[in-house]
């Protein structure tokens, strides 16, 4: 399967798009006509330049309001598409799309609109050219793909076919099966672009809030099965109009764009029969069965205070690496190792973030399968040199220059902390706190690098997304985005920061870049956790005293009970599942905070509590760490 993009798609210069969509690993790309009427760049430039990069042209677009025009506007429509023509031929493009009409002038009518456009395949004929129509899903006469499709049948001109786009046949909520009735050799491209599902006006929904396949709600991968049936085997063609998009980062947009494609084609090949499947499938989508560790970067200073932390918090250190600076610390299933190497990645991290937990270890069944499909969705393997006698673990770069290692289920891990750990005495032993595994991890980061990360990390695991919610920081609004799998294995909540003044613009801004900001240990029993905590000198983080009483009113809780939250700094949340409680410690001084939760029965994550632990957390940032008014943006 070829793949395509428009250039209105990503950010730039029509240069830069062109370079970005080429180092994605593209194999065409629509040129959008504002992109070019914009450049100083001549055509014939232009087309050495797309050339240049061993790009296809796929697509000249859009053409608007042509079909079925009283004249004299009929024949000055005709001149108009000659003119374009004549750009075409300089480009090297041929194919031309035309959308459906939107034009007050429009008279209608499918015949009317047939005759057109066999009159107009007569003129693109005779040039090599050919044409295709998309409808718009708010056309003036034509905005249904049926429509379309009976025009150019009937036009019946080789030079004519049709152009279907996923936004317009699903956005209108147009079941994708009617194209499996149309022929495949009449489609002449084929545009995807998702979308978020919000009730709003087709046209702002379609020019700014598009996304890709994968990144939003609309059924694409239905859709395309349905072109596949048909017999078509052209570009897949990304057009997205985006506003974020637009100021984002031209690179990164189009290796989501590529990655989405990859990802949507890999799940299409697998649901086609084997004759009809537009490729190889790529390994499965990884089950992660859970954290295997979390590795923190630190100097010796920082990593006394994190191991101090982590001893508060009931961990005894287990090991020593027999050829590192790092140190391994242990309680129930978790495994927490810091750091303080002078060199290597960790050390990387460590200079750019302060103290970050800049790796994790996921635990899959077949690490090497992972890796081979993270690389096919354009990942970046992470290949440290092991010391002599370590174990090299398979791994990526994950987003702001984290690691992502991946640990086999097997006999992997006991070998990676037997082989490379000795075991040592903890000199400072903690009373254990009962915690047991990673419940979550909790990635911050701005919020235009969400849709990113959500690719990211659906296209290689076996996770789900949930709805996205926003939470109320007193300095603005995050963007909160959970992705779990069914086992708990695997959950992740990343936050988009809108801004600097919240809690999480604040970690992201300070700390140069995305990164893991907390991670939440689960307990069976957080009121006897708590009770250990309290034992080895944790300080709990407390929130308002007001959240109590409102605690009483909202969920009608004995006063003992609620007491015996507040006493202990516990968070309370309930739904219709169970129960949720919730411990969070204080903000260390590079951002990073610990949560403890117990869930009876309860599947979220609190978002409820979360405007009053950042406003407690708020409180407690010395204020010289927080953003000066000045610097407020
Ligand atoms: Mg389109
Ligand atoms: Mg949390």
């Amino acid at each position: 399967m070829r793949t395509s993009i428009a250039t209105v798609s990503v950010s730039g210069t029509l240069p830069e798009k062109i370079a970005a969509i080429a180092a994605a690993g593209f194999d065409g790309l629509e040129l959008f006509e504002q992109d070019l009427l914009v450049t100083d760049e001549t055509p014939a430039t232009i087309r050495r330049m797309i050339e240049g990069h061993g790009l296809a042209l796929t697509l000249y677009q859009p053409f608007r309001d042509f079909e079925t025009l009283p004249e004299p506007h009929r024949q000055a429509a005709f001149d108009r598409a000659e003119r374009k023509f004549d750009l075409m031929q300089e480009l090297g493009a041929d194919l031309m799309l035309i959308c459906s009409s939107v034009s007050p002038q429009a008279l209608g009518g499918i015949d009317r609109a047939a005759a057109d456009f066999r009159d107009l395949g007569d003129r693109a004929a005779r040039r090599g050219l050919r044409v295709g129509y998309e409808a718009l899903c708010w056309g003036r006469h034509v905005s249904d793909h049926r429509d379309a499709w009976e025009i150019v049948r009937r036009a019946d001109h080789p030079a004519i076919g049709l152009v279907l786009d996923s936004f317009h046949t699903l956005a209108k909520g147009i079941d994708p099966e009617t194209i499996r009735a149309i022929p495949g050799d009449r489609i002449f491209i084929v545009q995807l672009a998702d979308a978020p599902l919000i009730h709003m006006d087709l046209l702002h929904w379609s020019r700014h809030l598009r996304n890709m396949p994968g990144e939003g709600d609309l059924p694409v991968k239905d859709f395309v099965k349905a072109v596949y049936a048909t017999g078509y085997a052209g570009y897949l063609s990304l057009e997205i109009f985006n506003d974020q998009f637009r100021g984002g980062s031209a690179r990164s947009i189009a290796h989501d764009g590529h990655r989405s494609l990859v990802h949507l084609m890999d799940q299409v090949t697998r649901e086609v029969p084997a004759a009809r499947a537009p490729a190889r499938p790529l390994p499965d989508r990884s089950v992660v069965h859970g954290v295997s560790f979390v590795e923190f970067a630190a100097d010796a200073r920082r990593a006394e205070g994190l191991a101090a932390t982590l001893r508060t918090l009931g961990f005894r250190k287990a090991g020593r690496h027999r050829s590192k600076s790092v140190d391994l610390y242990r309680q129930g299933e978790i495994n927490i190792v810091v750091n303080t190497e002078q060199q290597g990645q960790a050390r990387s991290a460590f200079l750019a973030h302060g103290t970050a937990a800049y790796a994790i270890g996921l635990m899959v069944d077949d690490a090497g399968a992972t890796l081979s499909r993270a690389v096919a969705l354009g990942a970046e393997p992470f290949d440290q040199e092991p010391n002599p006698g370590d174990i090299r673990l398979p791994g990526i770069r994950g987003i702001g220059g984290s690691v992502i290692h991946f640990v086999d289920r097997s006999a992997e891990l006991v070998r990676l902390w037997e082989h490379e750990f000795v075991n040592v005495a903890d000199e400072a032993p903690a009373r254990d706190a009962g915690l047991e595994r990673i419940d979550h991890v909790a990635q911050t980061m701005f919020v235009d690098e969400l849709l990113t990360s959500l690719l990211f990390y659906t296209s290689l695991f076996d996770v789900r997304k949930l709805p996205m919610v926003d939470v109320v920081d007193p300095g603005g609004l995050v963007r909160s985005q959970v992705i779990e799998n069914d086992s708990g294995g695997l959950r992740l909540t990343l936050n988009g920061a809108e801004n600097r003044r919240t809690l999480a613009g604040h970690f992201v801004t300070e700390l140069f870049g995305a990164g893991i900001q907390h991670i939440a240990f689960a307990t069976r029993d957080l009121a006897r956790t708590a009770a250990a905590l309290s034992a080895n000198g944790f300080q709990p983080l407390r929130v308002s005293p007001n959240y109590y009483a409102d605690l009483t009113a909202r969920f009608g809780l004995p006063d003992a009970e609620v007491e015996a939250l507040r006493s202990a700094g516990i968070l309370y949340d309930r739904d219709a599942d169970g129960e949720f409680l919730q411990l969070y410690g204080r903000t260390g001084e590079d951002g990073f905070f610990f949560e403890v939760v117990e869930r009876r029965g309860y599947a979220g994550y609190g978002a409820f509590n979360a405007p009053f632990r950042i406003a407690a957390q708020k409180r407690h940032l010395a204020p010289a760490t927080l953003p000066r008014p000045l610097e407020r943006g």
